[in-house]
């Protein structure tokens, strides 16, 4: 790259627009909040800004630097604007986003330990850091049976733990001849959708998901999975494994994974911890109750890339024993074959995950933990519980709102007294605004506002401006 050859960009040249680039990203940043949250263009506008043809000749970097902004922003909606309660999270900060930039520099593919001995053993290491601040069970690290990996997101974690399930069921069988429809596997109805769809990718059926009831904290009752379990074995059925959740989308609620883990124990099944945004509290003891029991789960997975200030994508897996999970994807054509792989001495994370080729992801956490430190994570989830549990105390003393469930961490479920309709209404009107950006559920069948604090830059002065925004939006 020193001297530019052929069309590639040139070394120098590269250095001056790397600059313009990280001056662009802390102008955004610097000028976030005078956007409006939510992309307000319709359907095919951003498309229409756009030559139909690609260039013949190479652009200026100038010229596309341009073109973000006249084209990309108004396209944008700004999850990482303080005004983000949508959905649940997805943070960034400075050290995450330079270890993006850094992994893209190094450009390395960590499909085997050799193809790139430190982007293996820096994750093997990074998540046993993470193990131990977050008090995972000891049995989650690499020193033992088993070991950490980063995923891409939760939803492909949930798939590796329901295919070592399977695997751990037939003993292989399923991996060889697929699935004869007798396997099922349990959930809450509050469970994530990608359960079902993993379901189905893994050859299990979607239908042969139960969703199990939960009680009126929206938490799954273990008394109705054993009575499940129960049904299914007569029926002939192989109950392989169950799916506890800690923090469901719609409402936060936990499930009780030291009575769902015993019940696995007791009856076999593979007990998969889904705790995507709520895991991260655990850096703070006070909340690490929310996990309890973790030590009966087979594996756990949570997401950096919500609420741990990682960009996305960035999801842990753990597993207490990696055999199942590798035999279920391990496969060697010869031309991955090497000395290292053949002599066992080394992990090769192509077998833990779906794909074969993996990214450097985990340069970024890497950073991420260091530049904090684990006092300033703890810092900054309490101070996003604090806020949340804020807004929380407001709804609950204003006469025309009420909170649906009780807040768990940074999520606060309320709605308007004047019921769905006008809610809907009032989310609408609140969104198109520009200033606020909330998302909505329904519980209990009732149309649900959510709101999430969660966003790395939110502080009690946003906070403070959303509930006035949203009580001067509602009818008097
Ligand atoms: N599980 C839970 C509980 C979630 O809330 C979500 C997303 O919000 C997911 C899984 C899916 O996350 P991902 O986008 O990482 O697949």
């Amino acid at each position: 790259m020193a001297k530019p050859i052929g069309f590639h960009m040139g070394l120098e040249e590269f250095r001056r627009h790397g600059y313009a680039a990280v001056d662009w990203i802390a102008d955004y940043y610097a000028r976030v909040e005078t956007f409006p949250v939510l992309a307000q263009v319709r359907p095919g506008e951003v498309r229409a800004a756009l030559p139909p043809e690609p260039p013949e000749r190479g652009e200026s970097f100038a010229a596309m630097l341009q073109d973000l902004e006249r084209v990309i922003l108004p396209g944008i909606t700004h999850w990482q604007s303080p005004n983000f309660f949508a959905f649940f999270p997805a943070n960034t900060s400075g050290p995450a986003i330079l270890g993006e930039l850094l992994a893209a520099g190094l450009g390395v593919q960590g499909m085997l330990w050799v193809t790139s001995p430190a982007c293996t053993e820096l994750e093997t290491h990074v998540l046993d850091w993470l193990a131990a601040l977050l008090g995972l069970p000891d049995r989650f690290r690499s020193s033992g049976a088993g070991g950490g990996v980063i995923q891409d997101t939760a939803s492909n974690a949930s798939l590796c733990a329901l295919l070592a399930a399977r695997e751990r069921a037939t003993g292989g069988e399923s991996n060889e001849r697929g699935c004869d429809g007798r396997l099922v596997a349990y959930a809450s109805t509050q469970a994530h959708a990608s359960i079902e769809k993993a379901m189905g990718i893994a050859g299990l059926g979607r239908k042969n998901l139960r969703l199990i009831g939960v009680d009126a904290a929206m938490a799954l009752r273990p008394e109705l999975l054993a009575e499940a379990i129960r049904a299914d074995r007569a029926a002939g059925k192989i109950p392989c494994c169950a799916v506890a959740t800690v923090g469901t989308t719609s409402s936060l609620a936990i499930d009780p994974v030291a009575g769902l883990g015993q019940l696995c124990r007791a009856e076999g099944l593979w007990l998969h911890v889904d705790a995507a945004m709520a895991g991260t509290a655990a850096l703070c003891p006070e909340f690490r109750h929310l996990q309890a029991g973790l030590e009966c789960a087979d594996s756990y997975c949570f997401n950096p890339h919500k609420w741990m200030f990682t960009n996305f994508d960035c999801d842990c897996f753990y597993v207490a024993d990696r055999s199942a999970l590798i035999r279920a994807l391990s496969i060697l054509p010869e031309y991955l074959r090497n000395p290292e792989t053949e002599a066992g001495a080394v992990f090769d994370y192509r077998d833990w995950q779906i794909q074969l080729g993996r990214r450097f992801r985990a340069l970024k956490l890497w950073l991420v933990i260091r530049h904090y430190g684990a006092e300033g994570l703890r810092h900054h989830i309490r101070r996003h519980v604090e806020l949340a549990q804020q807004f929380a105390a407001w709804v609950q003393v204003d006469a025309q709102f009420e909170l649906a469930v009780a807040p768990v961490l940074n999520l606060v479920c309320f709605r308007h007294r004047g019921g769905d309709e006008v809610n809907e209404r009032l989310l609408e009107r609140l969104n198109a605004s520009g200033r606020l950006y909330l998302t909505h559920t329904r519980l209990g069948e009732r149309y649900t506002l959510r709101f999430c604090v969660g966003q790395t830059h939110t502080e009690l002065e946003h906070v403070q401006r959303a509930w006035d925004s949203i009580r001067s939006a509602a009818p008097q």
